[in-house]
């Protein structure tokens, strides 16, 4: 990614903090009956405020934690619930299962599965439900907030306005009323125990998380028979990382014939020194060379960039080199304000091809 997000502390993240307790204290250490007074005290109440609530018609809660409760007493194993314990660290480290950390070994959904299929099925359900269902009920709103609240106070501190994936698209704020979606960075579908955890969540323009990254999983390869994700595991810029990606974007044209400018016609080199592994999943999972190059051959983007150049240098007082230095400046000093990241370095390789 181009930039990083900057994580913000809110309440919503009481929900996992719930979730740390129900998995580690009373699932993994589930003995004898099931009691609500198991949970931890603020997720009791929530269960017995929607239990008592006849306006929700679905049991998000109360039998979905029993069940779960119930598998893990009578299938699992001393063994195999310290090891569920530890996959649900590991899985809630983020940011050591993008840096590619060995002693990480993330579970999906198809370990779970090799412990019980049972519990597989009822892990997907509870903990897909958490995002989709149970973080939207007021029960739950009224003690953790709503995550348009997250969304506001998420858009305040990140105000760039521009997504940080593809640098191109553009991100709701505070003046609006409605508000992009969050992406499960690590896919919810394929990793149990961090569909709440805000460290895997952060919201994305709609071209990268529902045209490109869809269910790809940016910590593992293509697998090379099936060409899904599921190979063996790599590096992805983490969105969150303290640390800059560091991406320099390089281009160059094999053609003069700029009016009819072909993808194939176009080098584009995009390079972070030492995260090589990172830049390559990046590229994969948000389809970055094949949108960056159809921005470079659109009329309204690198043709119109270059028409620019042209007819002021005709038609006004500056050389195109001069122009190009203007332009270059003004990318420096704000390279996602239309694209500038791509236009300076598209306006230099037209130079070097001397068709400006
Ligand atoms: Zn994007």
């Amino acid at each position: 990614m181009l930039f990083n997000y900057r994580y913000v502390n809110h309440s919503i993240e009481g929900l996992q903090v719930y979730l740390d307790h129900l998995v580690k204290e009373v699932w993994c250490k589930a003995s004898g009956p099931f009691s609500l007074d198991l949970l931890h005290p603020e997720l009791k109440v929530i269960v017995e405020d929607i239990s008592n609530d006849d306006s929700i018609t679905k049991d998000y809660l109360d039998g979905p934690i029993r069940q779960i409760y119930e598998l893990f007493r009578d299938q699992l194993t001393p063994i195999q619930r310290v090891q569920v314990s530890a996959w649900y660290d590991q899985n809630n480290d983020i940011e050591a299962l993008c840096a590619g950390d060995p002693s990480k070994q993330p579970a999906t959904y198809s370990d779970i599965r090799a412990i019980s299929a049972d519990l597989e099925a009822a892990l997907k359900n509870f903990c897909k439900s958490l995002f989709t269902d149970v973080i939207h009920l007021s029960a739950v709103t009224s003690r953790i907030g709503e995550i348009e609240a997250h969304y506001r106070a998420f858009v305040t501190e990140n105000g760039e306005g521009k997504c940080p994936y593809c640098g191109c698209g553009d991100i709701k704020g505070v003046h609006h009323s409605r508000r992009e979606a969050y992406d499960h960075f690590l896919p919810k579908g394929i990793y149990p125990f961090n569909s709440v955890n805000f460290h895997n969540l952060a919201p994305m323009c709609h071209e990268c998380n529902s045209t490109y990254k869809l269910l790809k999983d940016p910590t593992r390869h293509l697998d090379p028979i099936s060409r899904k994700t599921g190979g063996t595991r790599r590096k992805a810029f983490c969105s969150y990382a303290t640390v800059a990606s560091g991406i320099t974007v390089n281009v160059t044209l094999t053609t003069r014939d700029i009016t009819k400018l072909q993808p194939n016609e176009i080098n584009l080199q995009l390079t972070a020194r030492g995260r090589e592994e990172e830049v390559e999943a990046w590229k994969d999972v948000f389809g970055i060379e094949e949108r960056y190059k159809a921005k470079l051959c659109g009329k309204n983007d690198g043709m119109a960039w270059l028409q620019q150049i042209v007819e002021e240098s005709l038609n006004g007082d500056l050389t195109s080199d001069q122009l190009l230095a203007l332009a270059l400046r003004a990318a420096d000093r704000s390279p996602y304000d239309s694209a500038n990241f791509l236009k300076g370095p598209f306006l230099i390789a037209c130079q070097r091809a001397r068709i400006i």
